[in-house]
């Protein structure tokens, strides 16, 4: 990869971003760790309230974890403000009130992991150490043409790239080249400062193929009470948890069934879980009707499944 090619389109083509534009440490630290997880405008408004309100360190150490909370609101995952506030205790018992500068230190800080420490002891520091995000790792996977880089082998490719005299640049170039040209679909490749030494532009789209989920398969027993009308005994789900304040029949991973009549399994299949339902059937004195209810997809499939009258189908 021609690596001055690379660091030249990054000076010319680089957002503008606040931490950039004042690129001292605690900033840089705030908006690595607000973009672990939002999306880059709001983490720019939520770097202007947390910065403007707490410019340093010692700013935030000295005030209640609530206040940073509050000013987190609506940014999400708020583990982050909790763990940012008991760091910046830290760094004031610790360190005197100044982020440390090596990668190790900064790894051993809450909720710094390796990405968050490399990056900011390179672009604070200029410490010679390579970031490694999804970014880095889509750029290696197309220029090496392969298609299931291990974590390794991303590792030790962007160790062998980067450019020691300018390490904070140049993770950022190759973040920035991921973000913007080589994006997940449709790269621009004819816009791509490296695209001389790609080796993956026939098949851009198809590389790195995406890491498989393995979904999480959970069994559950249910029993389906049914009254002599043929309406079922519904109860309203807690306010939290999986299918928080709707309408179903007792559902739970131990239930006596002992004596019931078994009336099958139903496999439901959610984004990070896959449920496998074995439904038993019971009588009850009196049910209710079930179309003046709130019912998930489950429930409905349940609920057809004891032969209860539904308004609307199940799809
Ligand atoms: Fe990505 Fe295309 Fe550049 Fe290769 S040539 S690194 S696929 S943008």
């Amino acid at each position: 990869m021609n690596q001055d090619a690379l660091l030249n389109w990054f000076h010319q083509n680089q957002r503008s971003l606040p931490w950039r534009l004042n690129p001292s440490p605690w900033s840089i630290l705030l908006s690595e760790i607000l973009l672990q997880q939002t999306q880059m405008q709001r983490g720019i408004e939520y770097h202007k309230r947390l910065y403007e309100r707490f410019p340093t360190p010692s700013s935030m150490a000295k005030s209640e974890v609530d206040e940073v909370l509050f000013l987190w609101q609506g940014a999400g995952y708020y583990s982050r403000a909790r763990r940012l506030h008991a760091l910046s205790q830290i760094v004031v018992t610790d360190f005197e009130g100044v982020l440390p500068s090596t990668y190790n230190e900064l790894l051993a800080l809450p909720g710094i992991g390796p990405y968050t420490a490399a990056a900011v002891a390179s672009i604070a520091f200029s410490h010679p150490v390579a970031c490694v995000d999804g970014n880095v790792r889509r750029v290696m996977a197309r220029q090496t043409n392969n298609a299931d880089p291990s974590v390794k082998d991303v590792q030790e490719y962007a160790d062998g790239m980067i450019v020691r005299e300018h390490p904070g640049d140049w993770n950022q170039a190759m973040m920035e080249l991921g973000a913007l040209v080589c994006r997940p679909r449709n790269p621009t490749c004819n816009e791509c400062p490296v695209h001389e030494s790609c080796r993956g532009t026939l098949r851009a789209n198809e590389l790195p193929r995406p890491k498989k989920q393995k979904k999480k398969e959970v069994e559950l027993q249910c029993i389906i009470k049914v009254d002599a009308q043929g309406q079922p005994e519904l109860i309203q789900r807690p306010d939290s948890g999986l299918f928080a304040g709707l309408w179903g029949p007792q559902m739970e991973e131990k239930l006596d069934s002992e004596g019931l009549e078994y009336l099958g399994c139903i496999k439901h299949i959610l984004s990070h879980r896959t449920m496998n339902v074995h439904v038993w059937k019971d009588t009850c004195k009196q049910g209710i009707d079930p179309n003046t209810v709130a019912l998930s997809t489950l429930d409905r499939r349940i609920l057809t499944l004891a032969g209860v009258f539904l308004n609307v189908p199940t799809e």
